[in-house]
């Protein structure tokens, strides 16, 4: 063990060496702040009503460099034991191909690239594309070197079973064991007091997320500042076990100085990421470490009317690249239906002009007929417009969940009313696991790539010192790159200690074991030879009693019984030898011969 310890310690001091130069992120960054500032606004069909840029995005080929970075740090066998159990997002991340033959340049840190000009001529709209595939499509360049030549991939031939085989069990395998495994959602919710946030929570899980008396609502606990707390619930339907995390913002927007107040959480985004990033890249690290990043956030909107407010716009620029944002209007019963009809149309005007990235529902979920026109038909009430009620009314037999008003009642769970229906579907039924999905392989992909580039979260560089001396530079991040290694070998060196630790502990019990065997077995022997002599001097007693009773000693008996044993042995030989005599005389009177 401790040969292959120093082996991999020589492994990673060769690395060590190679990783001393500065990584090369031009291409990253610039890339970044085209996917970031690019023209086309996803969301709700925003995108296509701005002229695309003159130059797109180039291809994500500096993702693979990060990559490939990442990956020289880290001990290979490490690599192919991170398979989640669903196999989604963490194996996604790793099955990115990584080209290690580029050498690393020796180029200073980037710096952020200046932004896309937008004075292209008029060309064809392009269709709005999802946050993935704005990262994922390759943008039309002309070639600019000759490609090499690649092996060619052969597609599998079709054949035919001649019977069952068992495979297309398989389904069935992974939905057992995602069963088994149960499910983890973390939903943020972020508004100002009073916009009805916790009593929602409650409406969309139909349960009291929030219990009154243990946890009063957000409007319950105004703070001067703003505070992230957190509320873990575990929900069970049908035999599905949901492990809900609820991040609530207390405090947002509720100040006369708003300023800032999106920076915790930001910050909470952040860690969240970070702590998933440090789960991933430690070296003994788990199969699937726990997500508690946030998956979706819930933006309420005050049903004002008049458009989204200056911190509306001010959060959702600034955490639209970090978190799914689904923008919902608040306490839509307070609005007429052609309010709230011009409110949502204003609202999405607004989200396009400040070009903001909100949650982009993808229109097909792979279902097909007619859930997927119910799934359009959804899609197109963006943003929400919610109402939201604890109580449960009884009108004509039927248990409604709605608000009672002198003129009726508005009914939570009717799409004639409001939107809450439409965003429970969407957020819970149909595309839960697709926002988890974009929170891993955009969002998260986003914030590893900003830090391995060494980005702060506004994409700008973490310790930009343009007067710095680019060697000084190349210094400080040497230097980094030796504490990580530092921290790596000590991480080593402990797992080495803990496995020497237990096997030492292991082979302690084994040897107890063993004395302890050898003490029973050596105290079952002397038992049994107590027992024997015991039983010797019994006997002994026994033939004394017996020679004193009969007045002979053994010793004559056993003589006797020899005298008495060749007498009989003599007389049987006299009697055989006249019986012979007998039978020859006989035999000589009849003629027979014997
Ligand atoms: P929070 O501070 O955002 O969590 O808000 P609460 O859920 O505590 O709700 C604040 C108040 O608004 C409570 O009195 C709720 O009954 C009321 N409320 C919640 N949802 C709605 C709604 O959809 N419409 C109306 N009119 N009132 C609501």
């Amino acid at each position: 063990m401790r040969t292959m310890f120093n082996s991999f310690k020589k492994r990673l001091s060769l690395k060590k060496v190679k990783r001393s130069e500065p990584p090369c992120d031009d291409d990253l960054q610039s890339k970044r702040e085209l996917f970031f500032k690019s023209d086309t606004v996803s969301g709700g069909g925003v995108s296509a009503s701005v002229p695309p840029s003159a130059a797109p995005p180039a291809p994500p080929s500096t993702l693979k460099d990060a990559l490939s970075k990442r990956s020289a740090t880290l001990p290979e066998p490490q690599e192919t034991n991170h398979v989640e159990a669903n196999g989604i997002a963490t194996k996604h991340s790793n099955s990115v191909s990584v080209d290690v033959s580029k050498p690393p340049s020796t180029a200073p840190p980037p710096t952020p690239a200046p932004p896309v000009p937008i004075s292209a001529p008029p060309a064809p709209v392009p269709t709005p594309l999802r946050s993935t595939e704005n990262i994922m499509k390759k943008p039309e360049h002309p070639p600019v070197a000759p490609k090499p030549d690649l092996p060619k991939i052969e597609k599998p031939k079709t054949k035919e079973l001649d019977g069952y085989v068992g495979f297309a069990n398989l389904p069935n395998q992974v939905y057992r064991k995602a069963v088994k495994k149960g499910f983890e959602f973390t939903l943020m919710v972020v508004g100002e007091s009073g916009l009805g946030k916790s009593t929602l929570i409650n409406s969309l899980f139909l349960t009291e997320v929030y219990d009154k008396d243990k946890h009063p609502g957000p409007s319950l606990r105004v703070k001067k500042t703003v505070g992230v707390e957190t509320s873990v619930v575990l929900l069970k339907e049908n035999g599905v076990n949901l492990t809900l995390t609820i991040v609530d913002t207390p405090g947002f927007g509720d100040a006369v100085d708003n300023s800032n107040c999106w920076q915790p959480i930001i910050d909470f985004v952040e860690s969240k990421y970070e702590e998933f990033l440090n789960a991933e890249s430690r070296v003994a690290r788990k199969a699937a470490p726990p997500d508690t990043r946030v998956h979706c956030c819930l933006y309420f909107i005050a049903p004002s009317g008049h458009g989204l407010k200056p911190l509306d716009v001010e959060f959702m620029q600034r955490l639209g690249d970090k978190v799914n944002i689904i923008p919902v209007i608040a306490k839509a019963d307070t609005m007429t239906p052609e309010e709230c009809k011009d409110f949502k149309e204003q609202i999405m005007k607004e989200i396009g002009q400040h070009k903001i990235k909100i949650y982009d529902f993808p229109e097909s979920t792979g279902e097909e007929g007619d859930g997927a026109d119910v799934t359009k038909s959804l899609r197109a009430r963006v943003p929400f417009a919610v109402v939201g009620a604890n109580t449960v009314i009884e009108q004509d037999g039927r248990r409604i969940r709605g608000r009672k008003y002198p003129w009726g009642i508005a009914e939570v769970e009717n799409l004639e009313h409001c939107d809450f229906l439409a965003l429970r579907n969407m957020v819970i039924r149909t595309h839960l696991q697709d926002l988890k999905d974009v929170t891993s392989s955009v969002h998260y992909e986003n914030y590893r790539c900003r830090k391995l580039a060494g980005l702060s979260h506004d994409g700008k560089p973490h310790r930009t010192n343009s007067n710095k001396n680019p060697l000084a530079q190349m210094e400080e991040e040497k230097r980094e790159h030796d504490l990580k290694m530092e921290k790596m070998e000590s991480e080593m060196e402990q797992i080495f200690q803990t496995k020497v630790r237990d096997k030492r502990a292991k082979l302690k019990e084994s040897e107890a074991e063993l004395a302890r065997r050898h003490e029973a077995t050596r105290r079952a022997l002397e038992a049994q030879a107590r027992e024997l002599d015991e039983r010797q001097r019994a006997l002994n007693a026994e033939r004394a009693a017996w020679e004193r009773d009969t007045g002979l000693s053994l010793d004559d008996l056993r003589r006797r019984s020899l005298e008495a044993n060749s007498k009989e042995t003599v007389d049987g030989k006299e009697k055989k030898d006249k019986k012979k005599k007998d039978w020859s005389f006989k035999s000589v009177a009849t003629g027979i011969s014997i």
